[in-house]
């Protein structure tokens, strides 16, 4: 994949089906994920037995785990996917990849960072401090 691309649909239909499947995609993984995170609840709190012939406690630790690690993978996947934004997590915007920052980020957002960067580049170029400002991030967005 590039460096750089922008997804843009020219068509209002085109543009309303993908951002409906955008949010239908959102809404079906945070679903999910809190689905998984209550029944990791119920066999933390014992509601949920889980039987093994290796012993009942050791079997819920791996299992909460194995749950949690789902719920990290759908939530990365989620995160990385071109559904939602990076920034802002919207699903109805025009998307642009950025490959330095590894992340789909919507236009929006994209020139609020190229914004941002010019006034605090321009603020430390004269000397001043700009406090939390990561210089490497906002510039791949150049
Ligand atoms: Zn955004």
């Amino acid at each position: 994949m590039k460096d750089k691309k922008i997804i843009a649909y020219k068509s209002d239909r085109v543009k309303k089906i993908a951002y409906n499947l955008r949010g239908l995609i959102r809404d079906v993984t945070m679903s999910e994920w809190s689905r998984l995170g209550k029944e990791k609840e119920k066999i933390r709190s014992g509601k949920i037995k889980v039987t093994s012939l290796n012993g009942r406690l050791v079997l819920e630790r791996t299992k909460c785990r194995d749950i949690e690690d789902e719920r990290s993978d759908l939530y990365r996947a989620l995160g990385n996917s071109i559904c939602i934004c990076s920034g802002c997590h919207q699903t109805d915007r025009d998307m642009y990849y950025n490959a330095a920052a590894e992340g789909w980020y919507c236009t929006l957002c994209v020139q609020e960072y190229r914004d941002f960067y010019h006034k605090k580049k321009r603020i430390l170029d004269q000397g001043g401090f700009v406090g939390d400002f990561d210089e490497y991030f906002h510039k791949t967005f150049l």
